[in-house]
């Protein structure tokens, strides 16, 4: 999904301008209240006593901010932080590379940990456990293990897909947080945060309408941001009113609650090609030519998180609310499906 306005995935542009509103400290980072509550115990404790902390595995929906709680921590912590990701540590060797140039303290951030092979992952149990990597030395009946000692250091992890991990690596981890859909007031300060930090003019209502349809997600938040900033100085005198706002994301088709094209395709697949649903997530996106694994991920969080759609062990179901955002008469018969 190369120009979807609300996808909650980077683009690859993107990356510059993350930095430069990714918030660096704790008290900067709005909004997640508990988690943040817990992280400052967390740290607290671990300086004070002068460890690492323990491994924290960071989930939710992408664009949350999870990347940048890790390299909070960090910060927090004064210690260096090394980033990679599941698909990307190949082999156990790759794993044992970057360990070994670790030094005390330091952060290993691995997003997507749901995502590391078999033998990768049970190299790292002994790594975060013991802190001691076990390696095969040698081929065939000659072949022996050794264990090398490695510093303490802190492994965090980032996944979108909490169940997709397996249970040794989830008990590995000593905090595990779950990072939810960010609120309209939570919404709204980042807006005015990151209009303040690119320097956009921009009124109380302009904010509140980008806050309402960034689908709870700050990275969608700042991403409409830009584009209507570019709308505003080009169709306006560069001020950021509500009405600019709107106008702007009416344009690019973001609805009034944030959906776009395919949030509506998805929707409407259910509902006028399967009847709306019970339907398999697989069926689905063989009917709009999507991948299952991105529906999952992307689209369908935030259609849960509505109250769109429900799932049922029989599948995916439309629930009257979609109906009613489309413009569809929903079918009284229909409740039966929610059983
Ligand atoms: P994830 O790793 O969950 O996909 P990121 O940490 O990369 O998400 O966050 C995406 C962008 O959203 C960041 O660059 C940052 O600017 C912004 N962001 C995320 N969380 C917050 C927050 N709590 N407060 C302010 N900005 C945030």
């Amino acid at each position: 999904m190369p120009d979807r306005v609300v996808s909650p995935k980077p683009t690859d542009e993107e990356g510059k301008f993350e930095l430069s509103l990714r918030p660096k400290r704790i008290a900067e980072y709005i909004g997640q209240d508990k988690v943040k509550q817990n992280l400052k115990i967390l740290i607290e404790a671990a300086k004070a006593r002068n460890e690492a902390i323990d491994h924290v595995l960071l989930y939710g929906p992408p664009g949350l901010g999870k990347t940048t709680l890790g390299n909070i921590i960090a910060n927090e912590m004064h210690v260096s932080i090394k980033t990679t990701s599941g698909p990307a540590i190949e082999r156990p060797g790759d794993l044992a590379a970057i360990l070994t140039n670790l030094h005390a303290g330091d952060i290993l951030f691995i997003d997507e940990v749901h995502r590391l092979g078999r033998q990768v992952e049970e190299v790292l149990y002994s790594a975060m456990e013991d802190f001691a990597l076990d390696i095969i030395i040698g081929k065939g009946p000659s072949a022996r293990s050794i264990r090398l000692k490695m510093p303490r250091f802190t492994l965090i992890g980032a996944t979108t897909r909490y169940a997709m991990m397996s249970a040794p690596l989830r008990d590995r981890f000593g905090a595990v947080y779950r990072l939810d859909f960010y609120d309209q007031p939570a919404m709204e300060t980042i807006v005015h945060r990151s209009a303040g930090i690119l320097g956009v003019a921009i009124e109380p209502e302009g904010v509140a309408a980008i806050a309402r349809r960034a689908r709870g997600t700050p990275r969608v938040a700042n991403r409409l941001l830009k584009r209507v900033r570019d709308f505003a100085q080009v169709r306006a005198d560069g001020k950021i009113t509500a009405a600019v706002a709107n106008e702007a994301l009416s344009m690019m088709e973001v609805d009034a609650l944030g959906l776009d094209e395919i949030d509506r395709k998805v929707l409407k697949a259910i509902i006028e090609k399967f009847s709306g649903g019970p339907v398999g997530l697989e069926t689905i996106a063989a009917s709009i030519s999507e991948e299952a694994d991105t529906i999952m991920d992307v689209y369908e969080p935030y259609l849960l998180q509505l109250g769109f759609l429900d799932r049922t062990p029989r599948g995916r179901v439309a629930t009257k609310r979609a109906y009613e955002h489309l413009g569809l008469k929903y079918p009284e018969s229909a409740q039966d499906r929610l059983l």
